[in-house]
């Protein structure tokens, strides 16, 4: 399904979307592919014309539009990102709270785009540094946030008088139409975004071989990242990438253990464990480990698995077969290396005919094991332990990785050192929702390029143009 230059566009090819937790189709969307992707360009290549040339109280209104179109559908795009993606239907809701949000930021945000007057450095000289929308930018979005990855890129860009293409995941293309047909009804000038929904390869390939897209902003894996990051370097584009991360929950003796232990249910079984935020290494100090494991234990063990459409289910299921095969490779390998599974490690037996998993925490875990090192895209955590601060920092910093990681003590000089040293675009002392829109979000080393939310997220979509008027003319 395509909806290019204010059209929506049906083709007879038809991709299904699965509800994870039943394996039903829940419904069909008919698939683009080159063909629409360069129109889609096209038309966002023309609206930029007029787009970039209007004023900011002109582009907040449509964005402010978006919102009160957006809360007034708040509970049904909830049920429909349970629906596509299978995630807890609370998570769902402060996932569209998030993703509303957003728009509201940069609707407000829209008019704080400053450039500067510089100091001239010979009379009659005037100079000026101007800000201006960079063009055209595409958009790739993950499925495990299927609406608020969306908004989060949407809303900047159009704050700043950009136009955009944005591809879907495949698997959750039904919150993107929903956004889309928002914006539809806000009467937002055709070509100013524009949908394409259909093969990866094809349309990634359009968008990065174009030269009239000047930036690339993905969310996504880091494998994928690095391939968009290399196309697009022959065209030379402006990129964005928020990719996958490898967060360690650090948890000192001097910690208090329940808030901790509340800690890891967030960042671990939140979203079912399918976030690039969520904990990867529990690090437990030695003198606090056995009581922090039996009080996780006990909470964990007490998780409710089943159909996020179920008020009171806590763990979703996993979003398809591969990932499912993935997860449950590294509970193999953790076994192999003689690791101690104290709690879940088997697939979870239901009769709803999705891939669950048992909430799993590893004890005895070590450095060797695939788990300490690969992503775990699901509710399965290893505990490993320590001694000092000196080797946990070592310890913690990931040879690739550098999103979020945690840090829990009491001691205020060492949250500082801590924080300090960690190698990670985002850390959360004794605090495991560190994330709001007004934080830069955004990741070091391989987990990412550049940041979005706050006022960081317009920084992308901008570029610098500086103009020196000499008035001896
Ligand atoms: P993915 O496989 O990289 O897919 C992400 C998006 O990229 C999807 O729209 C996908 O389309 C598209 N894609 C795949 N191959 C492509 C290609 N060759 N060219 C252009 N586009 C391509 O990642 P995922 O499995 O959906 O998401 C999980 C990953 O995202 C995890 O690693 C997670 O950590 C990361 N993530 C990062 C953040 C962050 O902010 N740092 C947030 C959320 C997720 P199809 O669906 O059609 O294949």
């Amino acid at each position: 399904m395509a909806y290019i230059n204010g059209r929506w566009i049906e083709t007879a090819s038809q991709l299904e979307v699965i509800n994870p937790a039943t394996n039903e189709i829940i419904g069909k969307v008919p698939v683009v592919g080159k063909t629409e992707t360069i129109e889609a360009i096209e038309s966002a290549k023309e609206a930029f014309k007029s787009w970039k040339k209007t004023t900011f109280p002109e582009r907040v209104y449509y964005l402010e539009k978006v919102v009160t179109l957006l809360r007034e559908q708040h509970e049904e795009i909830a049920q429909l990102i349970t629906k596509e993606n299978g995630k807890p239907i609370g998570d769902s809701r402060d996932e569209v709270e998030s993703g509303i949000a957003y728009i509201e930021w940069y609707a407000e945000e829209a008019k704080r785009i400053y450039g500067d007057v510089l100091p001239a450095s010979s009379q009659n000289k005037h100079l000026i540094v101007k800000r201006q929308p960079i063009g055209v930018c595409a958009a790739i979005t993950p499925w495990n946030f299927p609406f608020s990855m969306i908004t989060r890129k949407i809303a900047p860009a159009l704050a700043t008088g950009c136009t955009v293409v944005l591809k879907p995941a495949s698997a959750t293309p039904l919150s993107a139409v929903k956004v889309f047909e928002c914006f539809d009804k806000a009467g937002l000038p055709e070509g100013v975004i524009n949908l394409v929904i259909g093969s990866a390869q094809e349309i990634g390939n359009e968008m990065t071989k174009s030269e009239d897209v000047r930036k690339i902003s993905f969310t996504g894996s880091t494998a994928v990242g690095k391939l968009l990051f290399r196309d697009s370097a022959d065209t030379v584009k402006a990129i964005s990438m928020e990719l996958g991360g490898h967060a360690p929950f650090i948890v000192f003796d001097d910690s208090d253990v329940n808030i901790a232990v509340e800690g890891i249910l967030n960042t671990k079984f939140g979203n079912s464990g399918q976030t690039c935020v969520s904990t990867n290494r529990i690090y437990v100090q030695s003198g606090i480990a056995e009581k922090f494991t039996k009080a996780l234990t006990k909470k964990v063990s007490k998780l409710k698995v089943g159909n996020g459409l179920d008020e009171d289910v806590d763990v979703g299921p996993i979003i398809d077969q591969k990932s499912f095969d993935k997860i449950m490779e590294q509970i193999e390998d953790v076994r192999d290396k003689k690791g101690k599974i104290i709690c879940g490690g088997e697939q979870y037996a239901n009769n709803t005919g999705g891939k669950f998993i048992q909430p799993t925490i590893i004890t005895e875990a070590n450095e060797k094991m695939l788990i300490a090192t690969e992503e775990t895209f699901g509710p399965v955590v290893p505990i490993f332990t320590f001694e000092t601060e000196e080797e946990i920092i070592e310890k913690a910093n990931h040879k690739h990785y550098g999103l979020a990681g945690y840090c829990y003590t009491s001691d205020l000089g060492r949250a500082f050192r801590v924080s300090e040293e960690l190698e990670y675009g985002m850390i959360g002392v004794n605090d495991s929702s560190p994330f709001v829109i007004q934080a830069p979000f955004g990741g070091i080393k391989e987990s990412g390029l550049g940041q979005e939310g706050g006022k960081y997220g317009l920084e992308g979509y901008l570029i610098t143009k500086y103009i020196s008027f000499n008035a001896n003319y």
